[in-house]
């Protein structure tokens, strides 16, 4: 489409006086128009900062908007990337990739989770990023907040194959990062993580005190019956036998007729 969408050019029309170079010369004036803004920005640029739209690559960087992205990266919270590593090899972003570039292998043991549940890690997690497409369906489908997507873009390399294959130690990185590069994020999910984990912690607690609950319970029972169960104390005489001579007692006859 020639001119713009609101008003696009009528090659059909015709100036007051019948010439048809109307329509380019309104395509020229669009070109001036162009060429005065990029004049006015060129000499602005000189005098306002604001007008610099280029920095001297590489030697200056425009520092990355928060919701920049570029490849994955997993989350690990405290100092150990190998204790604190959100992951617990679910594998469902591995299944929900779709040029399928993420690799998992499943621990064989276990390992505490943030609410202290036993979980599995994974043994191996390596993201090929010569094939990551930068999607970020891995971060949407990731049920642990375990994963996100890193601002990191100078990853060029000579070496096609192991270089751009990203395994689990690179890709570890510690909550504080991801609050340097997502902030309004990695603060929200924190306070979801803090909620869960309170939660959990009211949970453990409750059943705990239940559980102490019923044990007591249980005990004070077990008393009672020993008690029930217990003989006579002994008087030291013997004790009285029944009467040789008692009769068992007559059932009165049946007034009814
Ligand atoms: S960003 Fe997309 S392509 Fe890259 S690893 Fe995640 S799901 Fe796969
Ligand atoms: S990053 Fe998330 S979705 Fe992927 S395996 Fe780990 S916990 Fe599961």
């Amino acid at each position: 489409m020639i001119g713009n969408v609101e008003k696009p050019i009528d090659f059909s029309k015709t100036c007051k006086n019948g010439c048809s170079l109307y329509p380019l010369l309104m395509l020229g004036s669009g070109i001036v128009k162009g060429l005065v803004e990029t004049a006015k920005n060129f000499a602005g640029s000189y005098a306002s900062e604001e007008r610099m739209v280029t920095v001297q690559y590489p030697e200056e960087r425009e520092p990355a908007k928060e919701a920049a992205r570029q490849f994955p990266f997993l989350v690990f919270d405290g100092d150990s990337a190998q204790m604190g590593l959100r992951c617990v090899a679910c594998q469902i972003c591995e299944k929900e990739c779709p040029p399928q570039c993420i690799y998992i292998e499943k621990s064989k043991d276990k390992k505490p989770d943030y609410v202290g549940k036993p979980q599995f890690y994974p043994a191996t997690f390596d993201i090929d990023i010569s094939v990551c497409m930068s999607c970020q369906i891995c971060v949407e489908v990731c049920p642990f907040e375990a994963i996100k997507m890193d601002q990191e873009y100078e990853l060029s390399n000579n070496d096609r194959f192991e270089a751009l294959l990203i395994r689990k130690d690179r890709l570890a990185k510690p909550n504080s990062y991801y609050h340097k590069i997502h902030s309004t994020e990695a603060t929200e999910v924190d306070e979801r993580l803090a909620a869960e984990k309170a939660k959990a912690e009211a949970k453990a607690k409750a059943d705990a005190e239940a559980k102490a609950k019923a044990a007591a319970e249980a005990k004070a029972k077990a008393a009672m019956g020993v008690i029930d169960a217990a003989p006579a104390p002994s008087t030291g005489q013997p004790a009285p036998k029944p009467a040789a001579s008692a009769k068992p007692v007559a059932t009165p006859p049946s007034t009814a007729s």
